[in-house]
């Protein structure tokens, strides 16, 4: 049982661990040493202190790697940086141990030096690759005034600074190398609350920064803690020391995203907050050759990344335990449910050997709050503090909404027109409803000679990658995109959203909508709207007088006839001072919100309302958990 891989009971590595260690002129001779291409035995070594992590393939491994690592140990008298007294030693044996496909955890765990804590080596090479890409764009210094509510017991509080809560040296060095100069509002509160152990739940929409919120915290403990239980198992005295067995990965850490996209971000702010420590992420998602995912996970795997059809696959043929799992994030935990992952993330938490909530520490993030997601939080979650982060988008007025009446039959001319009119380099995302529709508009702006390119969940792994890259590049300008294949993706700097179709929920509205104009930049969202969309009628202008746009008069009238038609709808305003979710288990008057807080406004996102004053009263009325979800399929969470 181990999350490290076991390939050599007999010891062999241990012997040869020493011969590591021991010898200063080893290199490409001794035993078993592979050969050493000239050009790394002395340059990229003797310069890094640690040869080459190879991103390419996911991280330690090749005998690119194997080159360089041996080159290490021949020449540890060399290399005198600020790491080198500790790191000589550790970085040898952990490349066999934890890192080798052909290692073994053994001599690693039982090393005493082995503090997980203690950053490794530098690499110039692999640094300059994490943390070359520059900042979103996203100025996350006009999000400050965005309103945050953590309720639930005993909550810790929030940090101001990243230096106001000690994650030790290699967080923090991380965080300095992100260049990250101070916490989102999610991460000023989450990060305390992780720290000190709590279960979370967490609403806040997509470009809030949750990555970082949970993976700071999670790492951060996982280096104090070092591998703990996981690295007895891997010694071998589990139930898994037959042929497959021996290859199965104990990941401490699991994090579940509904897509690959998602899942792909995640591990690489993952990669970039482990540099310099002995935690291997690892990434695993449907869609792609599997075996090539299985040797990934081979060379070692800490923190998993998983989209949960993948990740059941890998449980079922013996390539990962969960056993050791004790930190579980579900991140776009409602889109997960939307896709229809719930019996996957059931039998992956509940029904196989993961620890108990209350063991593991248990983190969900969400945009939304509906039902389904407050019984997942019941089921999973242990005494949790419930985080409800104010919108950016809706909300705010960084983004022109504009509405227009467009007939079917004319949207794609008048798509063109658009398209004319904001120029040709800012980036626009154009959403439809299906994917053949993804592809026909794709055709159709091709012919036109627009630089354009698609994504939608048909297309091959490699395609969407590609026609991510090529839009984010701005090589194509113009995304068209299906809604579940645009979800949790960080595109930032578009220009403009369109919705060619509209959603049928106003929730997915908000969403695609803040795709736009996310933090601190002006952005614009255009909505074509037919007979077919009167279902979001309502919803609509409600967001639209929230948020301070200009409401069409046809939208008023058309509002106001479809709520006479249809009164059954309990919800009178969708908004309450910019927040995604309540806490359902605050009962109305119950004074959790206001007592602190009546003098606080809403800091100028254009909720109209007081965030503090209307929260206790104008509070999401049901009567708590386990009551009568009044309104009809999904709980009414924007909090009324
Ligand atoms: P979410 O998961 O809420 O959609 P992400 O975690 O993807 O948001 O963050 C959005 C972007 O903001 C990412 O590019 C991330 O690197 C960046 N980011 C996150 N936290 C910070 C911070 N504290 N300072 C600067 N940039 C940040
Ligand atoms: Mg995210």
């Amino acid at each position: 049982m181990s999350h490290v891989v076991i390939d050599n009971p007999h010891g062999l590595d241990q012997q040869l661990a020493a011969l590591d260690l021991n010898a200063a002129d080893c290199q490409g001779g001794g035993t078993g040493r592979r050969y050493i291409p000239p050009h790394l035995r002395n340059k990229e070594a003797s310069k890094n202190g640690f040869g080459s992590y190879d991103h390419k393939d996911g991280g330690w491994g090749g005998p690119q790697r194997d080159a360089a690592y041996n080159s290490f140990g021949g020449r540890s008298d060399r290399s005198k940086t600020a790491f080198n007294d500790r790191g000589a030693g550790s970085r040898g044996r952990y490349e066999r141990g934890g890192f080798s496909a052909g290692g073994s955890s053994r001599w690693m765990d039982d090393s005493k030096d082995d503090d997980w804590s203690k950053p490794t080596a530098p690499n110039e090479r692999v640094e300059n690759e994490l943390f070359s890409g520059g900042n979103t764009g996203i100025n996350f210094e006009k999000y400050d005034d965005i309103p945050v509510e953590a309720t639930g017991a005993n909550c810790p509080p929030h940090i101001d600074s990243f230096h106001d809560i000690d994650m030790g040296e290699i967080v923090m060095g991380n965080i300095t190398l992100s260049r990250y100069t101070r916490p989102t509002p999610v991460q000023k509160h989450a990060i305390p609350i992780i720290k000190s152990k709590r279960d979370l739940m967490a609403c806040a929409q997509t470009g809030s920064g949750k990555t970082a919120a949970f993976l700071l915290p999670v790492l951060s403990q996982i280096y104090g803690d070092g591998p703990g239980d996981a690295s007895q198992a891997a010694k071998g005295g589990g139930q898994d020391n037959g042929r497959y067995g021996r290859r199965k990965q104990y990941p401490l850490s699991l994090v579940l995203a509904p897509t690959r996209e998602l899942a792909l971000q995640i591990y690489d702010e993952a990669r970039k907050f482990a540099y310099r420590s002995r935690v291997r992420p690892c990434v695993v998602y449907g869609g792609a050759d599997i075996g090539q995912q299985i040797r990934d996970l081979e060379k070692g795997c800490h923190l998993l990344v998983a989209t949960p059809g993948r990740l059941v696959d890998m449980m079922e043929r013996g390539k990962i335990g969960l056993d050791h799992c004790n930190y579980l994030v579900l991140d776009e935990a409602d889109r997960m449910l939307d896709m229809g992952f719930e019996p996957q993330i059931r039998r992956i938490v509940e029904q196989d050997t993961m620890p108990p909530r209350g063991m593991r520490q248990t983190m969900m993030f969400s945009a939304t709050f509906p039902k389904e997601i407050q019984i997942l939080a019941r089921d999973f979650l242990e005494d949790y503090i419930f985080l409800a982060v104010g919108r950016v988008g809706s909300t705010s007025e960084n983004i022109t909404q504009k509405v227009v009446w467009v007939e079917d039959t004319d949207k794609r001319s008048f798509l063109l027109d658009l398209l004319n009119a904001t120029g040709k380099d800012s980036l626009t995302l154009v959403f439809v409803e299906t994917k053949k529709g993804a592809d026909a508009l794709e055709d159709f702006l091709y012919h036109e000679g627009y630089a354009c390119t698609s994504i939608h969940g048909d297309r091959s792994q490699r395609d969407r990658e590609e026609a991510l890259h090529q839009f984010r590049s701005g090589r194509c300008p113009i995304l068209v995109a299906t809604a579940v294949a645009a979800r949790g993706l960080d595109i930032s700097n578009v220009k403009h959203v369109i919705n060619f179709d509209l959603p049928s929920d106003i929730e997915e509205y908000v969403h695609r909508i803040g795709r736009t104009g996310r933090v601190g930049n002006l952005g614009l969202a255009t909505s074509f709207f037919n007979d077919k969309n009167s279902n979001i009628t309502k919803d609509l202008l409600d967001i639209l007088v929230e948020a301070k746009q200009e409401v069409p008069s046809w939208l008023e009238s058309l509002a106001y006839e479809h709520q006479h038609k249809s009164s059954t709808r309990g919800r009178s305003k969708r908004f309450s001072g910019g927040f995604g979710a309540r806490d359902y288990r605050q009962t109305p008057g119950s004074g959790n919100f206001s007592s602190s807080r009546g003098g606080r406004g809403t800091g100028g996102h254009g909720g109209g309302r007081s965030f503090g004053g209307g929260f206790g009263n104008n509070f999401y009325n049901n009567d708590g958990y386990g009551g009568n979800y009044s309104h009809s399929g999904s709980v009414d969470w924007w909090g009324n």
